[in-house]
């Protein structure tokens, strides 16, 4: 009895449903001697099976529970040959052992259908039995045959098939193109049963190849194994088209993976060819696509335009992270198209491949211009670099060429029309410096929100107090002409007023390598004279602090928060502390109150005015 009762576990622990109610029977029969008659179709059935699949006879035991079985119609002749296959140690004992494999395949299609089977049928069977299908789907194709259900006659057994598949078994093609891709592609070791039913499952419930690719591709390591991005490509083409990738396509999903594309794009781009969607469309699942979430993505154009750029100037490719701020800010606003640029451009990298500053230049011209300029262009910048102007503050001033909008029109990026201009814009302006302690402070005030001020310096002062200049030139300010040595220009000759101003530019010149774009006469002063000889845009104000007179700070504050519109010039001089720290509460105050601070030029060009030299301008509101 012992041996019946571990039968019964082994059964219960392994086979489902119908064959329990096989247990129960086995172990609830009391066993005969054994029942043979002379001719008895059922005896010789089993010994045919067993003879066929495994070259044994069953023991007496295991003979009698297939004969009362078979016989009573409680198991069919499919079942029985199922239920061997699926545990053999249980039915065929120690004694003899399953066939396995092609002599398996050999031995079914005798016992079923007492000939051969078709070469080619075979070596297709045996080619899906390699990829993850069971001998059940031979057992299942042969149990449907005339020829089987002649026998199962003969040999008086109920030839009814097998009534479940496991997903792996219901479609070969599927399973085939399923254990390829989480053998080659997915794991990189050979798929288990258990994972291709688990996935033939769920293609068949409708789960989106070119998804699961994708998901796969993104965790960077494929297979298990880190490859190149080449080994990638064509792998992932082979998993998903069921064929080698041509030289001609590798070559193209190279090329965007080299411009900065993600692997989603070329997952993406692979999913949209004829092959895969009929490959799918054979098998009967979803091809879907690939929701590209990465923003280099969206557009190849720029994507590729950035990352050819930056691998110029650094010597090797942007990180995704990067390039997918440059591409969202870029799309988001091309009007700053020219910071992210700017931002990509100014890395350690790009510091150290482009060791001397005359290189640096030469590539930028090159690159966004393909031309070289000017000899005196250059050494202007050279100039301010020399003096700690910094390549960023270089590189802004030299993308505000117009040509630039033409090169990123190329790229289908308009700078010009998107161009947000701020609601309120206002000019904060400083005269009679530059003089660092005061300076130094308001630099401080306006850095950490990106503001800009226009400083309005007296010529002779600059070589004491260069320092802070050269800072203000790195943070966008502008430096502006407040003639040599404060002169009232109306009290001299127009040959003086001019000496006057360019004394100055020169020595602003000199130092940032930017000349003076506009200048202020002393006092506010002038006259025909002076606009005919001062060779630059005049800018006033309209707001006056007064801070020199009254060198109160809340006096200036209040002053300017109760006066200003869109569109001021707003005069203050950085020589007073209480300046600074009224600038302290003023430039937050105002970027609260939703103003952008700029320089006069900036103002200027947002407001779309096109300045005049020897004109006067108080403000520029709208
Ligand atoms: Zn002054």
């Amino acid at each position: 009895m012992k041996k019946h009762k571990n039968i019964a576990a082994r059964f219960a622990m392994r086979l489902s449903g119908m064959i329990l109610t096989a247990a129960v029977l086995l172990t609830s029969c009391v066993i005969p001697s054994r029942v043979r008659a002379k001719t008895d179709p059922t005896a010789d059935f089993i010994d045919r099976t067993y003879e066929l699949l495994a070259h044994t006879k069953a023991d007496d035991e295991i003979f009698a529970f297939w004969y009362r079985n078979l016989s009573s119609g409680n198991i069919s002749a499919t079942s029985m040959i199922d239920m061997l296959i699926g545990s053999p140690q249980l039915f065929i004992g120690e004694d003899g052992s399953l066939q396995e494999g092609e002599a398996l395949l050999d031995s079914l299609s005798l016992l079923m259908t007492e000939k051969a089977l078709d070469p080619q049928q075979k070596s297709q069977y045996l080619d899906y039995m390699a990829h993850g299908v069971s001998i059940r789907r031979v057992l299942f194709d042969l149990s449907v045959t005339p020829e089987y259900f002649g026998i199962c006659g003969r040999y008086v057994v109920k030839p009814e098939g097998l009534t479940e598949l496991s997903p792996r078994d219901q479609e070969p093609e599927l399973t085939k193109y399923v254990y390829d891709m989480l053998s080659g592609f997915t794991y990189g070791r050979p798929a288990t049963n258990e994972e291709c039913d688990e996935w033939c499952r769920r293609f068949m419930d409708g789960q989106e190849v070119a998804q699961a690719i994708d998901d796969v591709a993104k965790t960077g390591t494929i297979g298990g194994r880190t490859m190149s991005d080449e080994e990638k490509v064509s792998l992932i083409y082979r998993t998903m088209v069921g064929q080698e990738i041509t030289a001609e396509d590798e070559a193209l999903y190279q090329e965007a993976l080299e411009n900065g594309m993600s692997m989603s794009y070329v997952v993406k781009k692979i999913s949209e060819t004829a092959l895969f969607q009929r490959k799918c469309s054979d098998l009967q699942i979803l091809a879907g696509t690939v929701e590209l979430t990465e923003p280099r993505d969206n557009n190849y154009e720029l994507t590729s335009f950035l990352t050819r750029m930056y691998t110029r100037f650094a010597g090797q490719k942007p990180t995704a992270e990067d390039l997918n701020a440059g591409v969202k800010e870029t799309l988001e606003d091309p009007g700053r198209v020219r910071e992210v640029i700017t931002q990509m451009l100014s890395t350690p990298e790009s510091q150290a491949l482009l060791e001397s500053d005359e290189d640096f230049l030469n590539t930028v011209f090159e690159v966004f211009y393909g031309y070289t300029p000017e000899e005196s262009r250059i050494k202007a910048y050279l100039i301010g670099m020399s003096n700690g102007i910094t390549r960023t503050r270089v590189l802004s001033e030299i993308l505000k060429d117009p040509a630039f909008d033409e090169k990123m029109a190329e790229y289908g990026i308009d700078t010009r029309v998107e161009k947000i201009v701020p609601e309120k814009i206002v000019a904060l302006t400083f005269d009679d410096g530059p003089y660092t302690p005061v300076t130094m402070r308001i630099l401080d005030a306006l850095e950490p929100y990106g503001a800009h001020a226009t400083f309005f310096v007296v010529g002779n002062r600059i070589a004491n107090y260069s320092e802070c200049l050269i800072r203000a030139t790195n943070l966008g300010c502008e430096i502006a002409d407040h003639t040599w040595n404060h002169t009232t220009l109306t009290r001299i000759s127009g040959d003086a007023v001019s000496r006057q101003i360019w004394d100055c530019a020169d020595a602003v010149y000199n130092l940032t390598g930017v000349c003076p774009r506009v200048m202020r006469p002393v006092g506010g002063s002038y006259n025909s004279t002076v606009s005919a000889n001062v060779g630059m845009p005049m800018i006033i104000w309209s707001v006056d602090t007064n801070d020199w007179k009254y060198r109160d700070s809340n006096h200036v504050i209040n002053e300017i928060l109760n006066n200003v519109r869109d569109g001021d010039i707003i005069l203050m001089h950085d020589l007073y502390e209480t300046t600074a720290d009224a600038v302290e509460y003023v430039v937050p105050a105002l970027i609260e109150a939703g103003y952008t601070l700029v320089t006069v030029s900036e103002l200027a060009e947002y407001k779309g005015i096109d300045m005049e030299n020897g004109k006067a301008y108080f403000s520029m509101r709208g």
